[in-house]
């Protein structure tokens, strides 16, 4: 089911005023919980967001590419859909951020170059441009000549190389700065807390701490007790630690963390690259994102290996060997930061977006590689979901419920 502009939606809400009296608990600040936080603070909702380390999980090591096509793979067509009508979304999305923070939405638009090292890998490139081209998806093949005439800093050797026009990239970091920003000036407050849903009488009615409220952790020395946030409607958007505080209430969220490794490098001369370079080196992926100050993020590894935060050796060589041999001029760079992150992974590859069985509460997670690009839709769709309105159109396949109870297993 399709909806109004969301944009109309709100000003609607707010000029109706039948949304000031929602109070919603958001437990988890990265990027899914600050937006959807966001967007309810202007549909009028009183908004309390719950995180002891806000934006610091997966939105902290994320590159920010909104690559819908250059993400698309075989049989996620459902995904491929949610993806391009969220990347869509964007430009509106960090125009609107940028209003309300006062602060500018760096939504660089120079597309992707899809690269191959060597003839193997070509073939990898020749399969991606043959799905987009069945999805009817503007894509280009280049000669290796011809790309480093768009690119002058890539490697004379490559094999080949796709256009994908129409993507973009954000830094997450930043977006989640004015977020919180935007949030904040339209009356959200923010707790420091550690919580998970508050159960009464088998209904949810806010968050309540997560951990015993005498601990240190929870209760800095001379403040007071932590208490429960009451609300109407809790979204709980606490990455890929959801699945836990899910299953507390007998519900099946499956989402497990999938780590992935990243570099960020600062050349010594400023513009190396323009556009968002992907690669296949060998057989290896690696991806290139440069950012408007000059840094080059450079990732990722995908790793299912649990909640493991540590960085590797091996990944980091292995990152900057592809990274190198793709720019070579990137060896003079200097590495300025190692980050491991853990994307909420589930087994669909489909984020889980809506009610979730127990009354007053709304799960938003379960993104996996593309929680910055489905922002805008997720955000849209919880709006929906809190206050009753019709879906936007294709986020109707993230519904919670179809993993079952936990009961089911
Ligand atoms: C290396 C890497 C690169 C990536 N690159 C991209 C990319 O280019 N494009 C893209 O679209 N996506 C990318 N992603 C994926 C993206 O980062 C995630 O999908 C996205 O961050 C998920 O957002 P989230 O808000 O659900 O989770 P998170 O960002 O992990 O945030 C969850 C928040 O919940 C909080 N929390 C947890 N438990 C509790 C609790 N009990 N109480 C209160 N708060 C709690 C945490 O402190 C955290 O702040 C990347 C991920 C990684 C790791």
């Amino acid at each position: 089911m399709t909806t109004a502009a969301p944009q109309d939606r709100h000003s609607a809400l707010v000029e109706s005023g039948v949304s000031t009296r929602v109070r919603v608990a958001v437990i988890g600040g990265g990027i899914i919980g600050l937006a959807s936080a966001w967007q309810l603070a202007r549909a009028g909702c009183q908004v309390t967001v719950l995180d002891p380390g806000v934006a610091g999980g997966a939105t902290h090591a994320a590159a920010g590419m909104i690559t819908p096509s250059s993400e698309a793979t075989f049989g996620q067509e459902a995904l491929l859909a949610a993806s391009t009508a969220s990347a869509g979304r964007w430009p509106a999305f960090a125009a609107d951020l940028a209003a309300d923070s006062g602060l500018p939405i760096d939504l660089r638009r120079e597309g992707t170059l899809f690269v191959a090292a060597d003839h193997d890998d070509e073939q990898v490139l020749a399969r991606q441009a043959r799905l987009l081209e069945r999805y009817h998806r503007a894509v280009e093949r280049l000669p290796s000549r011809a790309a480093r005439r768009l690119e002058p800093a890539l490697s004379p050797r490559l094999a080949g190389c796709l256009v994908i026009e129409d993507e973009s990239a954000v830094d997450p970091r930043r977006v989640a700065h004015a977020l919180r920003i935007a949030i904040t000036s339209r009356g959200g407050e923010f707790r420091p807390l550690l919580a998970r849903p508050e159960l009464r009488d088998r209904r949810i009615v806010g968050a309540e701490p997560a951990v015993e409220p005498t601990r240190r952790s929870v209760e800095p020395v001379g403040h007071a007790r932590p208490h429960s946030s009451h609300a109407d409607v809790t979204v709980l958007a606490a990455g890929w630690a959801t699945s836990g505080l899910a299953a507390h209430l007998g519900l099946r969220v499956p989402i497990r963390p999938l780590k992935g490794q990243v570099l960020r490098l600062r050349p010594a001369a400023p513009d190396v690259l323009h556009r968002i370079v992907r690669a296949s080196v060998h057989g290896r992926f690696v991806y290139l994102v440069p950012r408007s100050d000059g840094e080059v993020v450079v990732g990722a590894t995908s790793e299912d290996v649990g909640a493991d935060p540590s960085v590797t050796a091996g990944a980091v060589h292995d990152l900057l060997h592809d990274a190198i041999e793709i720019v070579p001029e990137l060896s003079e760079a200097a590495l300025v930061e190692s980050t491991a992150g853990l994307r909420p992974a589930t087994p669909d590859n489909l984020p889980v977006v809506g009610p979730s069985g127990v009354d007053g509460l709304v799960v938003a997670a379960g993104h996996g590689r593309d929680g910055i690009l489905l922002a805008p839709l997720t955000a849209d769709a919880v709006v929906a979901h809190v206050l009753g309105l019709p879906q936007p159109e294709h986020a109707d396949h993230f519904d919670p419920r179809r993993f079952g109870t936990q009961e089911d297993e």
